[in-house]
This record gives structure tokens, C-alpha cells and sequence, in this order.
């Protein structure tokens, strides 16, 4: 069954979407169908121009396909490098060299929040509403997490950049960050660990899409090393977000400091001439 754009309306934030049934004679009024729909994590239907809605039933159930049309082929990126770094204090930091974007991710902590103190009124943990609260809680989440990479994408291809660093897991250990327990019921909201896995994919897929590099590298140092001398040892020292390095004064948020010393991990002119580095 296929609606075209006159007979269904979308709503991509709250991921539903209500298809016609058309006009009912009898009765003289509208009826529709209300879906609520889960995409693909790494499937932002709030990017893209939706032609029509096809409900097909294929094993046993009914699934919704979404025909869109495509923008044309991205611009070229540019050759500037960024390096963007989970944070502490901060969801996200962007370092571009001379200049830095923070992303606090209030948002999610709050939707986290308001998902956590609702469900605690639910009586069984268990019950169909207790499920449907932790379904939209992930759902929201995903969205949330769309837009952030979506925006951390604009400020890259608005500076050029076509490299961005990423960190990988530590070189040594052979282990990724410690992002800590997924288990919902203990969410530790007070850091990032929950929410930071679920952000490399839509992170990935519109880096990709901008035609930007991701490349990771070993997050080994990246938050005890000053990014201004490059001095590193255990005794540096980060205080209430701050970074200070004892070597040279340098007194800077701790999240720009760790994003900026992997976009230095990733500059090619600084991988070969032995780490020079400016102090810009
Ligand atoms: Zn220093």
C-alpha cells in the first residue's frame, strides 16, 4: 500500500508518522493510521525529504518503507584537520587549532532525567508501560544523539575540515575507554558512559556522508598532555574542567585540550617533522 505526500503526515522528531485512510463517507470524517516507527540507529529520517510511505507486510508483520528523495552529491571537503573528544565535564569538545566548539549535551542528561523519574512510578518494572517508556527513552536518546553529530558535521564542513580525529581504544591495553556499566537500571548519569558508545555510529554515518575522514586514533595521553608544549606526565593536573599544565602556564578547559591533542595526532606536517607545535 503506497501514500503519497498529500496523504501522510510526519512527524521525524517523535517518530510518527499518521498515513491516511481516506475520506470515510459514511461516517463524513478522516480516518488514519498512527504508527510509531523505529528506524535504524543509524537512520535520521529528519535529514531527508520523504516522497511517499509504502506499508508492506512481510513475515508476519507490517513494515513501512520510506521513499525519499536524495540532495545531490555533497561538496568537496576541504584539507583542514579536527579532532573532537568525548569530554568530562562537556558531552563533546571540537578543537579546529586556532578555535574550539564545546558541546555540553544538557538535553540528554534532562530526557535521561525525566525517562528515569517517570518509570519509577511505574509499578512493575516489567509492564507494557515501564517497556514503552524505556522504547521512547531510547528513541529520544538516538534522535538527540543525531542532532549532535548533525551539528558537530555543520561547524566541520563550515571550517573545511575533511579530516577529524577520533579517539580509538588504548594502544597498549588494547581496550576501548572504560565508557563504565550500560545497565539501565544503575544509569550513572553523572559521566558520559552511557550515552557515549551509542554516538560513534550516527557520528561515523554523517562524516561519512559529508565526505570527511574519521580517523581514530589511540586516546593513549590525550587528556594528561598540554596541548600547547606537548609536555606529558601523571602530575598534570585537571581541576574543576580546567587543564593545567605545570611546564607552561597553560591553563585550558580539559575538553578542548584532550580534542585538540588528538586533532594533533591526526595533522599529517606533525606526525612527520617530530611534533613542533604552536601555541595558537
Ligand atoms: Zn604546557
Amino acid at each position: 500500500m503506497s501514500f503519497k505526500q498529500a496523504d501522510f503526515s510526519h512527524d521525524a522528531q517523535f517518530t510518527y508518522v499518521r498515513l491516511s485512510k481516506g475520506r470515510n463517507l459514511k461516517e463524513h470524517r478522516s480516518d488514519f493510521i498512527l504508527c510509531e516507527y523505529q528506524t535504524r540507529p543509524d537512520v535520521d529520517l529528519t535529514e531527508w525529504d520523504i516522497q511517499q510511505v509504502r506499508a508492506v507486510y512481510k513475515r508476519d508483520e507490517w513494515r513501512l518503507q520510506f521513499v525519499c528523495r536524495t540532495t545531490s552529491d555533497p561538496e568537496p571537503p576541504g584539507d583542514d584537520v579536527g579532532g573532537v573528544d568525548l569530554g568530562i565535564c562537556n558531552f563533546a569538545a571540537v578543537s579546529f587549532g586556532s578555535e574550539s566548539v564545546l558541546y555540553p549535551g544538557g538535553a540528554l542528561k534532562e530526557n535521561e532525567y525525566y525517562f528515569i523519574k517517570k518509570k519509577a512510578n511505574c509499578d512493575d518494572s516489567l509492564s507494557r508501560e515501564a517497556t514503552r517508556l524505556d522504547r521512547k527513552r531510547t528513541g529520544r536518546r538516538t534522535h538527540l544523539l543525531h542532532a549532535l553529530s548533525k551539528a558537530i558535521m555543520k561547524e566541520c564542513v563550515e571550517r573545511s575540515v575533511g579530516d577529524l580525529g577520533g579517539i580509538r581504544e588504548d594502544d597498549e591495553t588494547g581496550e576501548s575507554r572504560n565508557w563504565g556499566d550500560h545497565d539501565h537500571r544503575n544509569l550513572d548519569l553523572h559521566g558520559w558512559a552511557w550515552a557515549f558508545d551509542r554516538f560513534r555510529t550516527p557520528l561515523d554515518y554523517k562524516a561519512e556522508a559529508e565526505g570527511i575522514d574519521v580517523e581514530l586514533v589511540s586516546e593513549r595521553d590525550t587528556s594528561k598532555s598540554c596541548s600547547a608544549c606537548g609536555h606529558t606526565d601523571d602530575t598534570q593536573r585537571v581541576e574543576r574542567g580546567l587543564y593545567v599544565c605545570e611546564e607552561c602556564d597553560t591553563v585550558a578547559n580539559a575538553d578542548v585540550n584532550g580534542a585538540e591533542n588528538i586533532r594533533q595526532k591526526v595533522l599529517p606536517s606533525l606526525a612527520t617533522d617530530g611534533g613542533e607545535r604552536d601555541n595558537g
